[in-house]
């Protein structure tokens, strides 16, 4: 059997644990400390704790660490995309932004995915498994040591859809936003989910009021079955009454994702249409010129079309904004990175 993620415990499973073990009460603050503000990598760093209990403890669990095996910089503007190995010889792929306002990680969530959004370079190769929330932890603190700086947001916008793995999700959400580790505000995390209505609701109730963006990506079920498969299981009818059930509840105003993916939802008649679905809501709609997949044949709106939708959506009152792109010099679409190494180590 593999051992527990030590990392993946909340504070008070891991008091529990050493109490198990015999330590005194203090050793928890200490252990959790090394785990997630100093953010160790190994057992050996912890150099306060005695030998015998660093010994003991790693018998006992694993700790997650990743292990760098690429890094792509843009010249541009400082963007840095990592693929990591996980302890299963497993590749990640999380991103580095920085922006005016803070540095931004982009962590994935699974490896793989089983959503099979058609324009998705994640999903080519299905899921793979769900990531721990230690491993999703690790993915924010080791691009904050890789690059010395500091994190103000993270964006659950890798690999894999977060609310496919709920409950690893709910724990990395409990542990990052802890007071006595990385202490991020539940405001300065962003959630992109393809639409789980349960799971949407389930969300609301977890006093983690994280921002909510919703994969929208057409203004109605047929089309957007077309591109989403998941959109065949949950209607428009179900998915928008979650997310505005998820605004009654947290306050955070819902994001909408729209890719625009030339000749196949960029019309003038389609961003009319989705105003008319998101009317009297309020929300953000963020425009995303669709990155091409090399084994998708999806091209991307003209920047013609781009704008013109844009005015359409606020002609009629819809907040827009056309995503900036980061590191356009070492451009490819999320997990496409991962998937070439892939084939280069099959
Ligand atoms: N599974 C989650 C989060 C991962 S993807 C979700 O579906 O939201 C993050 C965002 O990037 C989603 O809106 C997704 O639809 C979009 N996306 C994926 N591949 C893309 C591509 N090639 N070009 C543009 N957007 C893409």
């Amino acid at each position: 059997m593999r051992r527990a993620d030590i990392r993946s415990l909340s504070f008070e499973e891991l008091s529990g644990e050493l109490a198990l073990m015999g330590e005194k009460p203090f050793r928890a603050g200490q252990v959790f400390s090394w785990l997630h503000e100093k953010q160790a990598a190994d057992f050996s760093e912890m150099t306060d704790l005695p030998k015998s209990l660093r010994e003991a403890l790693s018998c006992r669990f694993e700790l997650a660490a990743l292990k760098p095996v690429d890094v792509l910089v843009s010249k541009l503007d400082g963007t840095r995309k990592y693929l990591f190995g996980l302890s299963d010889g497993n590749v990640i792929e999380s991103v580095w932004m920085e922006y005016r306002h803070g540095n931004s990680v982009c962590i994935s969530t699974q490896a793989g995915c089983r959503m099979g959004c058609r324009f998705c370079a994640s999903t080519l190769g299905g899921l793979v498994r769900n990531l721990t929330p230690g491993e999703m932890l690790e993915q924010v603190y080791r691009m904050g040591r890789l690059t010395g700086k500091r994190v103000s947001n993270v964006v659950l916008m890798g690999s894999g859809e977060p609310l496919d793995n709920y409950d690893n999700l709910i724990r990395f959400l409990r542990l990052i936003t802890d007071p006595r580790g990385l202490s991020l505000s539940a405001r300065s995390i962003t959630l992109s989910t393809c639409g789980l209505p349960g799971e949407i609701r389930r969300l609301a109730g977890e006093g983690i009021p994280v921002t909510l963006a919703l994969s929208l990506h057409a203004p109605n079920d047929e089309k957007r079955r077309e591109l989403m498969p998941v959109a065949r299981k949950y209607s428009l009818k179900e998915v928008l009454p979650a997310c505005d059930f998820y605004f009654e509840k947290t306050g955070r105003r819902v994001s909408f994702e729209y890719s625009l993916v030339g000749g196949v939802n960029d019309t003038r008649a389609e961003a009319k249409a989705l105003a008319a679905l998101l009317s009297g809501r309020n929300c953000h709609v963020n425009l995303i010129p669709v990155n091409p997949v090399r084994e998708r044949k999806y091209v991307r709106s003209g920047r013609r079309a781009i704008q013109d939708f844009k005015n359409v959506l606020e002609k009629y009152e819809i907040n827009a904004t056309i995503r900036r792109e980061m590191g356009r010099d070492i451009d490819g679409a999320c997990g496409q990175l991962r998937r070439s190494y892939q084939e280069a180590h099959p």
